[in-house]
């Protein structure tokens, strides 16, 4: 007939998406045009000076005719020696969102299970179910550590091919100790895959689980970004490091040179900027202990952060009301009342300390 083209629709027209994803909301942070930004977690400082000027340099050498390197090789060695492993054990990425969709794209989809305990990153459910990956969700408990029986009773009634865990967990704040990580490694089927996007605020890390038990903890990734600690939000890249399998699997499903020539060149450079790095996490960490020494004269809750923001509720009045007035004030914090076990919660990213000044007194006016 003509005119129709397959499956009887008229030619022209926009199909409708696929159903199952009808369903799903994008994620988004609200974009308020205002002074003080505290919602998304990244850095409130611009990397080194030192590093625009050598990323300048050097990109004066790109040439930009030609595609990138497909493999990174030169940013997966410099990433490869920063955690003493192989680069055949690192895979990168734009952003640890692609990492994560590419870990899901490779061992989830249709017909298969990944595991999660809420309040967690919404991300991780997010991308599985954009690649028709079914997600089971178990709960936190109520100061939001992982319980181990929940954990238990989820992997065992779903037979999970991956099981993100979030340490730091994002939004909650707290790290899972590195025992817990231990007991859940060994309670999963498939995959572990350890979300570390606040990895350097935390005091251990699943990467001394591989390092110590290469034997028994094959199966765990860990997952990381440049967006947070390393000041680089605006470059997109995020890496993992796993088995060889892992990285080769994720590969599978890469595009060809999907990480450009000048983002391989901003991670390798900002690698010779560790002592930076770590000063600027310092600096952080200073600043979250000073906001929640507020928050513990004020009428909210809030919860003890390995992380470089803090969650926190009001006690005595509404989320969306002191979220409006905050934003009212110029600033602009995450509203997460509406996320899963989160109801009443609104969450801060820690900034420099005129930003944290400048909440901290929007915040005391709003629960005045
Ligand atoms: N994982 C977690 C836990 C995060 O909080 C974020 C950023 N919000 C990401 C991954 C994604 O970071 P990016 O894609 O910028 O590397």
């Amino acid at each position: 007939m003509a005119g129709v083209g397959a499956g009887g629709r008229a030619a022209g027209g926009v199909p409708a998406v696929r159903p199952d994803l009808t369903a799903l909301v994008g994620y988004h942070s609200a974009q308020v045009d205002v002074a003080v930004r505290l919602n998304t977690n990244e850095s409130p400082m611009p990397p080194p000076a030192a590093w625009q000027r050598a990323l300048a340099e050097a990109v004066g050498g790109v040439e930009f005719n030609r595609y990138p390197d497909r493999g990174a090789t030169a940013l997966r060695r410099a990433l490869a020696d920063s955690h003493g492993v192989g680069p055949d054990q690192v895979f990168c990425a734009n952003g640890s969102n692609e990492v994560l969709q590419s870990l899901l794209l490779a061992f989830g989809g249709s017909g298969r299970t990944c595991a999660l305990f809420e309040p967690t990153y919404t991300l991780h459910g997010h991308i599985a179910r954009v690649t028709g990956t079914q997600v089971a969700a178990g709960l936190r408990r109520h100061d939001f550590g992982l319980d181990l029986d929940v954990v238990a009773r989820v992997v065992a009634g779903s037979d999970p091919v991956l099981t993100f865990l979030c340490s730091p967990n994002n939004p909650t704040g707290r790290a899972d100790t590195l025992d817990e990580i231990t007991t859940v490694a060994g309670l999963v089927p498939g995959l572990l895959v350890v979300d570390e996007a606040y990895g350097q605020f935390a005091p251990s890390s699943a990467l001394e689980l591989r390092a110590s038990r290469p034997d028994s903890s094959r199966h765990v990734v860990v997952v990381r970004t440049f967006s947070k600690t390393w000041s680089m939000a605006g470059a997109r890249l995020g890496y993992l490091v796993a088995d060889p399998e892992v990285v080769a699997a994720c590969e599978l499903v890469a595009l060809p040179y999907h990480l450009d020539a000048v983002t391989q060149l901003a991670g390798r450079l900002a690698l010779e900027y560790v002592d930076e790095m770590n000063a600027r996490v310092a600096a952080v960490a200073e600043e979250r202990g000073r906001i929640a020494a507020t928050f513990a004269e004020l009428p909210v809750e809030s919860w003890p952060s390995d992380a470089n923001f803090l969650l926190f509720r009001p006690t005595d009045k509404e989320a969306g009301a002191v979220w409006s007035d905050l934003v009212a004030s110029g600033v602009l914090v995450r509203d997460c009342s509406t996320w899963p076990g989160l109801s009443g919660c609104l969450r801060v990213t820690v900034g420099l300390p005129e930003e944290n000044d400048r909440f901290l007194a929007a915040l005391t006016e709003s629960l005045r």
